[in-house]
């Protein structure tokens, strides 16, 4: 019979050449790559080296047990593990996924797997954020991490660049420690740095040299605000880092001169709707702010930010917003605002 007009768009923006500028490398690791660490390094060999403070985390959710004590094969296990119920048992298994990088040939093949996902929706263009400091931590050297992002970043129809995750939660001097060794090496596929981690814990104003320091060098600047915290966590990395994008930013929207500014200045925000109802910053679609911002001006670009994780698609997050009331034309313009903003040259 005939498609749907739902169906129709849900293929054109499927079809659809796309830019992801919100995505966490290991937020966007298909399950096969985990089961296949898995199968590489069995859970207690990966977990040897783990902190009895991180032993304690993983231990307390019980969804991860069976996969921490070896106890299923591997692809139950990598089921198992996107099996979380909430916020916190979700922030369980991203943890738990950091310890089966034992050496580069695993971080290589998380970017090529992650590549091969994104080039199957048609994104042609990503910025994709990585946090180097947990592979650091698990003693993969930066210098051929850096060597490996270069070298994947641009093969096929697939152009990337990095954004690289300062990491609230390490503090400003082993941020700071990490951007200089970053910037030493010149990598050339290196486009932006961001700061995900802990909002709540450790404010934006603390790396206001990191983010003057990344300008100097030519690098685009964003920030994880207005998530977990509200309005004045936009407004700290606004002033104090001068981010010419804001992570997420959807709670901006208790703020109306917050919004005004937002508008007036023209900052886009990186919107992942999927991602917010799945960590409790809005209970529904319907309820999400990216109308209300749409509608008040303030640009938006569409993004998955974990999309393993939250069982998502960079199309299902266009789908979700035409299920609210945006209108073909306008989802058009959304497309197109992810390579608008992105920070290098997205080839339109
Ligand atoms: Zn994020």
């Amino acid at each position: 019979m005939f498609a749907t007009i739902f169906e129709m768009l849900s293929e054109s923006i499927c079809a659809a050449p796309k830019a992801e500028l919100h995505v966490h490398l290991r937020g966007a690791m298909p399950a096969a790559f985990f089961a296949e660490l898995l199968g590489k390094h069995p859970a207690r060999e990966a977990l040897a080296d783990a902190s009895d403070r991180h032993r304690d985390i993983l231990g307390s959710f019980p969804h991860l047990q069976p996969i921490m004590e070896g106890l299923l094969p591997a692809e139950q296990a990598a089921a198992a593990l996107y099996g979380f119920k909430t916020f916190p048992e979700f922030l369980g298994s991203y943890l738990l996924t950091s310890y089966f990088f034992r050496d580069v040939a695993d971080f290589r093949r998380l970017i090529l797997g992650v590549r091969e996902t994104l080039i199957a929706q048609n994104i042609t263009y990503a910025e994709i954020t990585v946090s180097l400091i947990e592979y650091q931590q698990r003693g993969l050297p930066l210098a051929e991490m850096l060597e490996a992002m270069d070298e994947t970043a641009a093969a096929g129809p697939l152009q990337v660049y990095w954004i690289v995750d300062l990491v609230r939660d390490v503090g400003p001097d082993a941020a700071l420690t990490l951007l200089k060794d970053c910037l030493a090496r010149k990598p050339r596929s290196l486009c932006g740095i961001t700061l995900g981690g802990s909002e709540h814990k450790v404010p934006a104003r603390e790396f206001k040299e990191h983010y003057a320091l990344a300008k100097d060098h030519g690098l685009g600047l964003t920030a994880h605000a207005g998530e977990a915290m509200g309005p004045e966590s936009v407004w700290d990395a606004i002033r104090s880092l001068h981010v010419e994008r804001i992570g997420h930013g959807v709670r901006s929207i208790e703020d109306p001169k917050l919004v005004d500014y937002l508008v007036e200045k023209q900052i886009p925000l990186e919107v992942c709707p999927t991602s917010n109802l799945k960590t409790g910053v809005f209970r529904s679609y319907k309820e999400h702010s990216v109308r209300k911002l749409y509608e008040a001006g303030v640009p938006i670009s569409i993004n998955t930010d974990d999309p393993s994780f939250f069982n998502t698609t960079l199309a299902e997050e266009f789908e979700h917003l035409e299920d609210v009331g945006f209108s073909e034309e306008e989802l058009a313009g959304l497309l197109r605002n992810g390579f608008r903003h992105a920070f290098r040259d997205s080839g339109r």
